[in-house]
């Protein structure tokens, strides 16, 4: 398989932000968001064996230093991300892999490509593409099917366009009564100043008028961080 960069940092998004979490992201995307904040992962990258990413995976997840009395100290929560992660298929034995040595895995996908093969245990973070991400309807409608209890769905917002596309694929598809959490966050803007953000007060706003069972959502990195930093 082929990655991109593998790192412990704290998780930024979804309901298990501000948890420290393992990245593993793998090169190469089918798609191109106009507000996308990891183009660089769109080519080169390393190639490496799914044991490969397991050992490092495992040597991130130890502590720097040895707590007393901790039964099972380290990280024990690994996001696979990208790029898009569903375009390697070795991505579902690295998913099997990582639980059968005791780590939790998130993955975070476009929607765009079918996530019925993944274990059930696996944690889907699956994006639904808005209108003014430049990649509308890309969304896999067959993967609502696959959806379990701990998934999340997930709407990146630029616009007020976008909120209302959001809003009404969350009421169309049922998706609060389908999945743990609906996400809606905001396009942070970018800092070279690429494309511009919504802000969050606005998106808050419109959230609490409509009273809507989502979750707010800000890439918490990108404020422990600057947001254009690599590699947390
Ligand atoms: S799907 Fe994700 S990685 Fe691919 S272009 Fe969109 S934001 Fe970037």
């Amino acid at each position: 398989m082929v990655i991109t960069e593998i790192f412990r940092s704290i998780q930024g998004e979804s309901t298990h932000a501000g948890l420290p979490c393992i990245f593993v992201r793998l090169t190469g995307c089918n798609l191109r968001c106009t507000w996308c904040d990891t183009a660089y992962a769109f080519y080169g990258g390393t190639k490496m064996t799914v044991e490969d990413v397991v050992e490092r995976v495992r040597e991130l997840a130890r502590p720097a230093e040895r707590v007393a009395g901790a039964a099972a100290p380290g990280v024990s929560l690994v996001e696979l991300t990208g790029g898009e992660p569903l375009l390697q298929p070795e991505v579902v034995p690295l998913a099997e892999e990582l639980m059968a040595s005791g780590f939790n895995v998130l993955i975070e996908t476009s929607g765009e490509r079918p996530i019925a093969a993944l274990p059930h245990e696996v944690i889907k973070i699956v994006d639904v593409k808005c209108p003014d991400s430049g990649e509308a309807n890309t969304f896999r409608l067959e993967n609502l099917d696959a959806l379990g209890e701990n998934d999340e769905v997930k709407f990146v917002i630029a616009t007020r366009r976008d909120y209302e596309f959001a809003r009404e694929f969350t009421a169309r598809h049922g998706l609060a009564g389908r999945v743990r959490q609906v996400l809606f966050s905001p396009v942070h803007a970018d800092p070279e100043g690429s494309w511009p953000g919504l802000e969050a007060r606005q998106l808050a706003e419109w959230i609490l008028a409509d009273g809507l069972p989502v979750r707010m959502g800000l890439q918490l990195h990108k404020f422990i961080w600057h947001p254009s930093a690599r590699g947390v």
